[in-house]
Formats: C-alpha cells, structure tokens, sequence
C-alpha cells in the first residue's frame, strides 16, 4: 500500500458512484469537497459525473474521462456487496485483472480484529485490486482505496478511487491522494465570492453589465440558492499567486462598486452568522417570534457556533391563541372581520411583543400561509408577513412567496434575516419579492 508516483496533474474529473445519488435520494457533497481541494492546488476540473452502480455506466464512464484529463477521483462503490463494483469498472477501463493483495487483506483482518467483529468472507473482496494497481489505506473502515493507471500510447491518467461515507472519502484523500498529487507548476486558480441578497439574479447580471463577459479574466460568474445570489470571482492561469490575488480583489471591487449595496458577506459567511456577528460587536441582542416557519429561523441561528452571545431564544407562536397569550398581541386582531393572524398588525404586534417581553435590542417575527391549503383569494399561498422590531419603532412587511411549503418556510428565513441585516447594516433597499415596503 505505498504510495504511488505520479505525473503532472493539470487536469482532473471527479466520478460519483451510487444508485442513492442518480435516483436522488442522497446530496454528492464528495464532489463539492473533491472539487474544492483539487482547485486550491491548482487542478482545473473538467467534468463531474454521476454514475448509477451499473458496470457498463461506471466502466464507460471511466474510459471515457481518462483521454481527457489526467486524473480521476472516483468515490463510492468500494464496499464488500454485489452492488459496489468500482473494483471491477476499474479493471475493465485499464484493461486489467483483478488479483488479491495480501498486504490488504492482513489490514482489513487486522482492523475487524482492533474491533472484536468476526469477518465475513465476503469482505475478503475488498482485498482484490487491478494487478498493476496498489491499493490505498482506509483508517477510519474496511474499504481500502484504490489506485491504478489508464494509459494509451499518448497518454496516462492516474485513477485514485476512494470510499462513499465522507469520513472515510477526506482523510483517504489527505493521507494517500494529495501527497501523490503534482499540480501544474505556476498555474494558479485564485477564486473568491461575495453573498448579495435583495436582488434577483437577472438585475444583478444587468448592474455587473460586462464585468460578466465570459472572455474576461478573472472570470465573474453568479449563482442563485434559496435567496442568496452569490458571486463567484475565478482567476485561472499562468500568473504569479500574487497578481492572481491582486485581479480577483481588483474584480471584486469592481463588483462593490456596482451591487455592493446587497452584498452582505466575502467567503463563507451566512447571513445568520453576519448578524450574529454584528450583534455582537455591538453588544446587542435577538429573539424570534415565528408561526408558519415553526422554529426553523431559530435554528438557523442557533446552528451557528457562538450564538449564544447575542441569540437569547424565541417563540413559536403557531396559534392565535398563543400569538396573545405568550407575545401579547391583542385580542381583537382575530376577531370577525379582523386583519387575522397572517397581517401586518399581527406580525407587527408579534415582533414587539417578543422585543419586549425577551429585553433584545432586536426581534423578528414571521406569520404566513406556508401551503398547500389555507390560502384565500386576498391571501394566497405564500404570503409572509415578516416584522422587525427594534429600538426606534418597527420595519414591517409583506412578502409573495413562490414553491412548495419548505421553500415557502425557507425562503421566509432568509428574507427575516436579511431584514436584520438591512436594519444593522443601515441598507434601505427593497428585497426581492416584497410586494410591499412599510417602515414605520
Ligand atoms: P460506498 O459503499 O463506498 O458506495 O458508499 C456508501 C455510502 O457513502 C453511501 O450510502 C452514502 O451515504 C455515502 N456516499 C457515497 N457517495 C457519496 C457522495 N458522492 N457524497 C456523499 N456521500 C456519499
Ligand atoms: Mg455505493
């Protein structure tokens, strides 16, 4: 199990392997994680592919990736059952055969023996490898990786294959792929991305204008998730680490110069962790009053490590009954002919009663009909009112939700925040799908 030579690695695809990934039932995070260490030494990506557990899929999938690059990262397959056949797909697209390694077998009886586990035959396969490849050691299971070549007369790419599970997948890579891996010398890929909220995607695209050209260096691209348009800055050449930084910063102030106004993080932040941040450089404090999203925009602060600092807790006020028993809001805003609990006098009132009643310097509520019943022609599925309370009075307002319940649910989240950010941000510009402005 040593570690094999390699060549120059300029170019790599990632290869996904599992029927729980094609039939959707299981997020390929591998990919992302791969992609992501490949692009910090400097490989381009070229493909990732997503494969069924088929032989045919996974060998064709093989073969028709190695010509085009030099290096695949598979994972996935490695198990000991009838359904993980990456050892197999392997020895086909490098024209192999599969032989046993005692080597790997002493590791896989040696790591059920640490554990008191009787071995079963079957996990004897696990051992099996092509004959001029090498396997890759697993510490953290049973599924050793797999290294080996696919070579024509003009070409070689290295195959590294690694198991599904993540917490298998990272480490193997750390310790047996990125040791062996060559990145191109001088080639540089420099990205950074900036998190902008309260503009479509299209009007972001239209004030960017023909900083988005895709001929220009760096490359400026957007992408959208539940809100949050993100701007994704790529320089990819020959240019000193220096000067790669210096174009991508150079880029991004370009960007700040013509959407700043939405941008509200550099990096990995979320806007949870944005305002929590700012609350706490100021010493300043949040509580939540939710109904439709139950509990959700409490959690998505909460997940934040550190919250605790400036989240006190919260509410989830689902009936009218408790909107007034535990917030105080008024009685007859449920009666006949009253606005009702989705309004802006409920969501008003629901912000201040949480400010109040917690001692937060801010307090947010959410009240809206997440679906798929309980719409009404003046109020449709999808109508949240969403209501900041703060120090100096209360900034209310009514959005149109678009999606299912969970979409619904969490777009209302990200909305709620971005009214937090807005507020301590000192922003007053519209958001995105607001059919309706109020500051009070
Ligand atoms: P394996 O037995 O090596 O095919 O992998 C088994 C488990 O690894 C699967 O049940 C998944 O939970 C996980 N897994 C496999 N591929 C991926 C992937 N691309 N991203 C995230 N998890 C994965
Ligand atoms: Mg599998």
């Amino acid at each position: 199990m040593t570690t094999p030579a390699a060549t120059e690695h300029r170019s790599a695809a990632i290869l996904s392997i599992g029927d729980e990934l094609t039939l959707g039932q299981k997020l390929d995070t591998n990919a992302r994680w791969l992609s992501q260490q490949l692009v910090d030494l400097g490989i381009s990506i070229i493909e990732h592919v997503t494969v069924p557990d088929d032989l045919d899929a996974h060998a064709a999938a093989l073969a028709r990736l190695a010509p085009r690059c030099d290096l695949i990262i598979s994972s996935g397959g490695l198990g000991p059952t009838a359904d993980d056949l990456t050892r197999q797909a392997l020895a086909i697209a490098a024209r192999d055969t599969l032989v046993h390694d005692a080597d790997g077998e002493r590791q896989i009886r040696a790591w059920f023996a640490a554990r008191a586990r009787s071995l079963a035959p079957i996990n004897l396969t696990q051992a099996r490898r092509p004959s001029r490849g090498s396997l890759l050691e697993n510490k953290h299971g049973t599924a050793p990786g797999l290294f080996s070549t696919i070579e024509s007369a003009s070409h070689r790419c290295d195959v590294f294959c690694l198991p599904g599970p993540p917490r298998e997948m990272m480490p193997m890579f750390d310790a047996s792929v990125r040791p062996a891996l060559r990145p191109p010398e001088g080639r540089v890929i420099h990205t950074r991305v900036l998190h902008s909220v309260g503009l479509g995607e299209s009007d972001l695209a239209q004030r960017l204008g023909p900083l988005m050209d895709r001929s220009n260096v760096p490359l400026i691209g957007t992408t959208a998730s539940g809100g949050i348009v993100s701007i994704r800055i790529r320089y990819e050449g020959e240019a000193p680490r220096e000067r790669a930084r210096a174009l991508v910063d150079a880029a991004a102030e370009k960007v700040m110069q013509l959407a700043g106004d939405y941008v509200f993080a550099d990096g990995h932040d979320s806007l949870a962790s944005v305002v929590l941040r700012t609350l706490k450089e100021r010493g300043q404090s949040i509580a939540v009053v939710e109904s439709c999203t139950g509990g959700t925009l409490a959690e998505e602060l909460t997940a934040i490590p550190g919250s605790s600092a400036s989240m006190l807790g919260g509410w989830i006020t689902y009936s009218n009954q408790m909107k007034q028993t535990q917030v105080g809001v008024p009685t007859e805003l449920f009666a006949q002919g009253a606005p009702g609990a989705v309004s802006r006098e409920v969501a008003r009132a629901m912000a201040r009663g949480g400010r109040d009643r917690s001692g937060a310097s801010i307090a947010l509520s959410i009240t809206g009909i997440a679906g798929p019943d309980g719409g009404t022609p003046t109020k449709p599925v999808g109508t949240v009112w969403i209501s900041l309370a703060h120090a100096s009075g209360s900034d209310t307002r009514r959005f149109s939700m678009a999606g299912d319940r969970a979409s619904i649910r969490a777009w209302s989240c990200t909305a709620a925040l971005a009214m937090a950010w807005q507020h301590l941000a000192g922003r007053s510009h519209p958001l995105l799908r607001q059919l309706e402005a109020h500051a009070e």
